[in-house]
């Protein structure tokens, strides 16, 4: 059970690479804060800590844990919110199949995930797991909108030290290529609701008999509500034609989409492309794969372990595969496909990606080459293809003179949710989707066929108003060109131009803002920082997600090193560390070498940050002084170029932490106003400095071997910290 008592700062408990970092990095954050006078306490939001958190019933006594997601999400509804949240897992289903595994290996009584739960208690379970599926912690912690950019050390640190940029050439034929129409982009609805409602989906047969899908929906008034559909016969028409034409161009076939986040209509479509890849043996062999339990939208990687030894299939297998053309790899060296596993590729980080490197992704050859960047979906896809554009017309961006593109993204209260999981079908049969709100009208309506997928999302009143708010605000502080990514002819960021242009002209600030189409306003940010100089993109939340990707990897190599405030909307803060994800690779890396490559720059950042905020909201001298030292110490770390190396051997992020401490007790000795801090910091500050040689043998003095961390998911914390923290010096004068 955790702490009743809230902290003064709230450093979340995550997965992965961060979690494992924190196991080094935690321990220095609150020995120094204490010195302050601050608290720093946890709380659990991992996937395994959510999984465990959701069956007390199951469970002894001892194993149960409080569900911290629950409380953060009352606690951020606060003024006294001060949270410092980490990437974590947004799990697909292979992921959370896997974490409930290793619980139950560790003797937790978990039931197992009903694959066609039948029972009332079996649906429960199956509810209970799905609710902590995909993007389940963001929506209910995000209460305001975000201001992501880099700060400016790390800027200009990345235009001083250009990292590596693979080159454009006109003659590249990288390409995106997305459906001519019946996608979500060309079917979107939009309106916005006068007065609240509450509202139902329901699917009307054509024998007039009604299936409610969804009911109870509310909404407050001032919502603008979609809704749209993807075509499932127009979505395999595609796919075909894709995969067909890929052969005849000679480049590599790659799926791009986030099917970790948007859990219902991603796998859906990943699955789609899983049977049109194999679809000779789907029509062939159809009986035999539903008897295996094959599910195309776990992927490839699913289905090879179930059909292994069914010789027929197997080699029925193996002739399309030669038929086909080669495909974009996760893994070459271990045959790990595109469409292996759902969560591999995920389009924020691999478009980017690919797009650095040239436009070249690996194939199975284990050499780089052309791609065919396969995005169903026309909302965002533009993005990407104009990018590729406007590098293939002049050659790749120069990150020692590029200007930066900030990002101010729409998101508080669930805005413009990406997966809307709740408010996303599989259509079961042919008919027609109503939206129908509670005093009849229809407000939205289209008609559909078996297997397609229906959407609706919606944002709320309170946040646009917040959200160009903060847009202004932010262009008055800069003056750099503004920009909302909103296109004039899609239904929903129609609704959202009536909203925002009213506000702009009753602040008399319209002339400050340009509004632009996501593919007209990716080459004016484009032009913009070609030329050296600075733009604001100002974002719903797909952009969000994706641009602060896109440009911090051109520009900074990774979108770890970003700044990302998000200003509660009651007067909380939260400091998102970076922009990126957990890094699985990372992990991989250590426990096989024992070496963390994970750079803590966004921890830095977000750390500095919280302090602040904490100071400005109590007026707490001792938290801004060691707010401004952690600038400093991150000033010093970038200019002494401290952060992990990539390869064993090499610096990593335990070398990382202890440069961060040392500038950080410099900067807190150093600092005149509190001689109680300096008096305190000094001689740890003179003892990290003497024991440099020590320490950093100390800290290396197991690398390169594998390491066993008690578990993926749910490690062991004594095993974890022994590898973290494995400087006893360290530790002792951090102590
Ligand atoms: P990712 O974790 O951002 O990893 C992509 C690559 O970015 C890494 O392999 C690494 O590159 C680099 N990277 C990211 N953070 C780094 C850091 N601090 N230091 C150095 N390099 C860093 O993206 P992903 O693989 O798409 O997602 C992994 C998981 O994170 C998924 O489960 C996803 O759901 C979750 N996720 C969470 C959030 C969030 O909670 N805010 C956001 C995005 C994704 P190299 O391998 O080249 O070193
Ligand atoms: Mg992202």
């Amino acid at each position: 059970m955790t702490d009743k008592t809230i902290p003064d700062i709230i450093y979340t408990k995550v997965d992965e690479a961060p979690e494992l970092a924190s196991a080094s990095f935690l321990p220095i954050i609150q020995s120094f804060a204490a010195a302050a006078g601050v608290s720093v306490g946890t709380r659990d939001i991992s996937l395994a800590g959510r999984i465990i958190a959701a069956f007390p019933d199951f469970l002894r006594e001892d194993q149960r844990i409080n569900d911290d997601l629950a409380e953060l999400g009352e606690l951020v509804k606060t003024p006294e919110a001060n949270v410092i949240k980490l990437p974590n897992i947004s799990a697909s289903g292979p992921q959370l199949l896997a974490a409930i595994r290793e619980l139950q290996g560790q003797g937790y009584g978990l039931p197992n995930y009903p694959d066609s739960p039948a029972t009332d208690a079996e649906k429960d379970i199956r509810a209970r797991y799905d609710a902590i599926k995909g993007s389940a912690v963001n929506p209910v912690l995000r209460e305001g909108n975000s201001d992501r950019r880099a700060a400016g050390a790390v800027k200009r640190f990345a235009q001083a030290n250009p990292h590596s940029m693979g080159a454009w050439t006109a003659d590249s034929k990288t390409e995106v290529s997305s459906m001519p129409g019946a996608d979500f982009f060309a079917n979107e609805k939009s309106a916005t609701l006068g007065a609240a409602t509450t509202a139902k989906i329901v699917l009307v047969g054509a024998d007039g008999t009604e299936t409610v899908l969804k009911a109870g929906v509310s909404y407050p008034a001032g919502t603008v509500v979609d809704a749209t559909f993807l075509s499932a016969k127009a979505l395999g028409a595609f796919l075909d034609s894709e995969i067909a034409r890929t052969k005849d161009k000679g480049t590599l076939f790659s799926l791009h989409m986030k099917a970790t986040m948007m859990k219902v209509s991603d796998p859906i479509i990943f699955g789609h492309a899983v049977r049109a890849w194999l679809k000779p043996v789907f029509e062939k062999f159809g009986p035999e794969l539903a008897a295996l339990g094959v599910n195309p939208n776990s992927g490839m990687g699913d289905l090879l372990a179930r059909v292994k030894d069914n010789a027929a299939i197997m080699a029925a297998i193996a002739e399309v595969t030669a038929a086909r053309p080669p495909m974009y790899m996760v893994d070459s060296d271990k045959g790990i496909t595109n469409l292996h596993v759902p969560s591999d590729v995920i389009i924020d980080a691999s478009m980017p990606a690919l797009i650095r490197a040239g436009g070249r992704g690996w194939g199975p050859d284990g050499k780089e080459h052309d791609t065919n960047c396969v995005i169903p979906d026309n909302c965002y896809a533009p993005v990407y293809d104009e990018t590729i554009k406007f590098f293939k017309a002049n050659g790749a961006l120069n990150p020692a003179t590029a200007g930066t593109v900030q990002n101010l993204g729409l998101m508080a209260q669930k805005a413009e949710e990406y997966g809307s999981h709740p408010t996303t079908f599989e259509i079961p049969h042919d008919g027609t989707v109503r939206m129908v709100l509670e005093d009849g009208t229809v407000l939205h309506e289209h008609k559909v066929e078996a297997g397609d997928i229906w959407r609706s999302a919606s944002v709320r009143r309170a946040p646009i108003e917040d959200w160009v708010t903060l847009a202004i605000d932010r262009q008055k502080a800069t003056g750099y060109r503004s920009i909302f990514w909103l296109d004039a002819n899609r239904a929903h960021d129609a609704e959202l131009i009536k909203l925002v242009t009213p506000i702009l002209e009753a602040k008399g600030v319209a002339d400050k803002f340009e509004i632009m189409a996501p593919r007209e306003a990716t080459r004016a940010s484009l032009e913009t920082i070609t030329k050296g100089e600075n733009t604001i993109a100002i974002t719903g939340n797909v952009l969000r997600d994706y641009l602060t990707d896109l440009f911090p990897i051109l520009e900074l190599a990774t979108s770890a090193k970003m700044l990302s405030i998000v200003k509660l909307m009651n007067g909380g803060g939260m400091f998102e560390t970076g922009a990126g994800g957990s890094a699985p690779k990372h992990v991989q890396q250590l426990m096989e070498q024992n070496h963390l490559r994970w750079d803590s720059l966004g921890e830095f950042c977000a750390l500095g940050e919280s302090f602040k905020f904490l100071a400005d909201a109590r007026g707490n001298t001792k938290a801004r002084l060691l707010g401004e030292a952690v600038e400093a110490a991150t000033q010093g770390y970038l200019d002494n170029d401290n952060s992990p190396q990539r390869k064993p051997g090499q610096p990593d992020n335990r070398d990382s932490h202890y440069w961060f401490a040392r500038y950080w007790a410099e900067a807190l000795a150093a600092q005149t106003e509190d001689a109680e801090l300096s008096a305190h910091f000094t001689p740890v500050a003179t003892a990290l400095a003497e024991r440099e040689a020590q320490i950093i043998a100390e800290l290396r003095a197991d690398r390169g071997k594998a390491v066993d961390l008690g578990g993926y998911y749910h490690g062991d914390p004594v095993k974890t910290a022994a590898i973290m923290r494995p400087s006893a010096t360290l530790n002792a004068i951090i102590g």
